[in-house]
This record gives C-alpha cells, sequence and structure tokens, in this order.
C-alpha cells in the first residue's frame, strides 16, 4: 500500500452530477445558480465541475480563494460573499460581483472603481430575521439612497441570508419578504434589479413546496451541490450523491484495553476533566487523524465504528468486531464543517479519483 494518508478523496463526477441536477430544478423555474466554493477554499477543480454541471456564476467569501480559481483560468463571472473594507481596491481589481451591506464600503469600492475606470457590480443584502449580515427593512430605502450616488457602482440587484446564523428557515413569507422590496425599490427609485439572490442550499424546501417563487431568480448554493443535502433538516436530495468526498485515516494501533483510565484524573489536553463509563476490556483502535485535521463531530463512519474520543492527531475508535490492523484505511464520510475543516488542514492529501481529474485539475 503506498497511498498517502490521511488523505481526501474527491469525486468531480459526483459534484458535476450533483450541480447538473439542481441546476435542472432551479433552472425550471428561472432561478439561476451561484456555486459557492468557500467550503473547497476555492479548489479549481471543483469550481470547474460546478461550471460543467450549469451554474452561471462561481461564488466565495474569500478573495484568496477567488484569486486561485482565476489564475488557474476559470472564466465566468466571480462573487465575492463577504465584503471587507481593507480589500475594496483589490476587489474591484479582481471580482466582477460583490455582496454588500456598509456604505463606507460601497463608497470604497466606487472610489477605487472610479480609478480604474471601472463599475464595479453590487448585490445589496436584506436582513430578514436571521441576524448575520443585511440591511434591515425599514433602512433600505435610505441605504439606497445613498448607494444610487456612487458613481462607479451598479446595484444589479439584492438578496437574503437564512439559516446560517439564527437558524431561521427560508419559507414564503421571507422570500414574498424579499419580493415585496424588490417590488418598493424598483418603482421608488426607477431602477431594475436583475438579481434577486434568495438564499442558499436551506432555499431547498421552500422552493420545491412554492407556487409561487415572486421575484426570486438567483440561489447561492454550496453545501446541496457538495454533499447532496438540503440544510434545514440536513435532509438528502432525492438523486443527489452524498459521498462525493470521502476522508480516509490509516490505523496505528490496534489493542484490547480497559474502558476506564487508570490513575489520578486531572485535565485531559484540552482543559477539559474527563468522565468515563466501565464497559470492560474491548478493543481500541487509534487512527493517525485527529483535530487538527478535521472537526471530528462531523465523521460519519463507512463502517459504524463508534468514536471514544480524540485529540489532537488522534481519534480512538471502538474495535468492535471489525478485526482492523496496522496500517488499515478507515473511511468517512462528512458533514459541512468537517469538510471545510478537512479541506483546510494541510496535512490531508486532496485526491482526485475519477478518470477525468487530471483534466480537469
Ligand atoms: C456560505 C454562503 C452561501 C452558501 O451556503 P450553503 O449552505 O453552502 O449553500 C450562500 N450565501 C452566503 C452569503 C454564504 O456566506
Amino acid at each position: 500500500m503506498n497511498s498517502f494518508l490521511p488523505r481526501i478523496e474527491i469525486s468531480l463526477s459526483q459534484i458535476r452530477e450533483n450541480t447538473q441536477i439542481l441546476s435542472k430544478l432551479y433552472k425550471n423555474k428561472g432561478t439561476s445558480l451561484m456555486g459557492v466554493t468557500k467550503a473547497v477554499l476555492g479548489e479549481p477543480s471543483i469550481a470547474k465541475a460546478m461550471i460543467q454541471g450549469g451554474v452561471e456564476f462561481i461564488a466565495d467569501s474569500r478573495l484568496e480563494n477567488i484569486l486561485r480559481m482565476k489564475n488557474s483560468g476559470i472564466a465566468v463571472p466571480f462573487v465575492l460573499l463577504r465584503t471587507p473594507l481593507s480589500q475594496a481596491e483589490s476587489i474591484v481589481h479582481n471580482v466582477d460581483i460583490s455582496l454588500n451591506t456598509e456604505i463606507k464600503t460601497l463608497k470604497e469600492l466606487s472610489c477605487h472603481a472610479k480609478r480604474r475606470h471601472k463599475i464595479h457590480k453590487v448585490i445589496i443584502m436584506v436582513e430578514l430575521g436571521d441576524l448575520r449580515e443585511g440591511i434591515l427593512p425599514h433602512d433600505l430605502s435610505q441605504f439606497f439612497e445613498q448607494a444610487l450616488l456612487l458613481s462607479n457602482l451598479e446595484i444589479i440587484g439584492i438578496g437574503c441570508n437564512l439559516a446560517c446564523y439564527g437558524g431561521i428557515k427560508p419559507d414564503d413569507k421571507k422570500m414574498q419578504e424579499l419580493s415585496a422590496q424588490v417590488g418598493l425599490l424598483e418603482t421608488r427609485f426607477h431602477i431594475d434589479l436583475k438579481i434577486v439572490s434568495g438564499g442558499n442550499s436551506a432555499n431547498y424546501e421552500w422552493f420545491k413546496s412554492s407556487q409561487n417563487i415572486g421575484r426570486i431568480n438567483n440561489l447561492r448554493v454550496g453545501e446541496s451541490i457538495l454533499l447532496g443535502c438540503e440544510t434545514v433538516g440536513r435532509k438528502a436530495i432525492p438523486g443527489l450523491h452524498l459521498s462525493a468526498f470521502q476522508l480516509i485515516a490509516e490505523v496505528i494501533e490496534s489493542k484490547k484495553k480497559p474502558s476506564l483510565p487508570f490513575g489520578e484524573i486531572g485535565q485531559d489536553a484540552f482543559g477539559n476533566v474527563p468522565g468515563f463509563q466501565d464497559r470492560g476490556d474491548h478493543q481500541r483502535v487509534i487512527i493517525a487523524l485527529g483535530r487538527q485535521d478535521v472537526q471530528v463531530s462531523q465523521l460519519k463512519s463507512n463502517n459504524k465504528l463508534r468514536m471514544i474520543g480524540s485529540s489532537s492527531d488522534h481519534i480512538i475508535l471502538d474495535g468492535g468486531d471489525h478485526n482492523l490492523e496496522i496500517g488499515d484505511e478507515v473511511r468517512f464520510s462528512l458533514g459541512y464543517s468537517g469538510l471545510l475543516t478537512t479541506m483546510t488542514s494541510p496535512f490531508v492529501l486532496k485526491q482526485f479519483t475519477d478518470s477525468d481529474a487530471h483534466v480537469a485539475a
């Protein structure tokens, strides 16, 4: 065995197929998609798989990720999901559209755009109750009044983001509220809001059940493309692949040991005083993977191995009767923050498993 461990195996064809199914579903009611790449650090081959699958834009929260994709030759419009004032100059230079909620930042963007003889496009985010980014509806008119004065910006749309901080569900009521704001702003300011971006992977159930999606014509989706689920109840979306990403680690110890630590109990490696249940002697397996590689609570063992505990570089599993030996591989599926943390770990090799991966990479 000479494959590198730990590694994350990535199926680009499954990501592409997930995107195809979702694009088709959403386009049916006139909704375009922005493929969100932040959980995979803007990995260019994954962005390409999303584009092949039908997304019209690539969106990311980090300028560094967008630069990585641009440098690899990807040429669709890029959307920045989070807009820091300090990066205004580079944003205008490198990004086509940014999401915004602050006049001070818009002024800076317009200023840099003017210097470069450019028009920078912006989508204004509206706060609908989740309490992350957004302008409260009753402040929106005044905000637009100021924003529309900025010479080198084009406000191409509005959007909202739910189910991220407050866990507020996108439903017909919230989406109608956003549509109503579009109407009010267009009438009041004689503008045309081309993009109405209603949300993220959490909007799936609403979209499926809604008879009338109003003015919503865009969604920004990451997790449902990558992991195949919606994000209100983390239910699988029919037809989508759920295991496009697999994390694989190596068994480095396998021994029968007691389930109770012995000696005097103090703090563990993370400052907690642990408590234990005596289950007698049992087979305990250690894998070379830890909290520095992944948010361990997000791991789902493909063989239903139970996790006993973890530290920075070790995860202890209940070996049960799996007969795991030193050097064996253990496979896991991942939740969203598991994916995010693993893709961010420099210790985990990112490996593409499809035959067309070399072309894409
Ligand atoms: C991360 C993010 C998304 C994508 O969310 P998913 O749940 O991965 O679909 C969409 N919009 C904004 C503003 C985001 O920050």
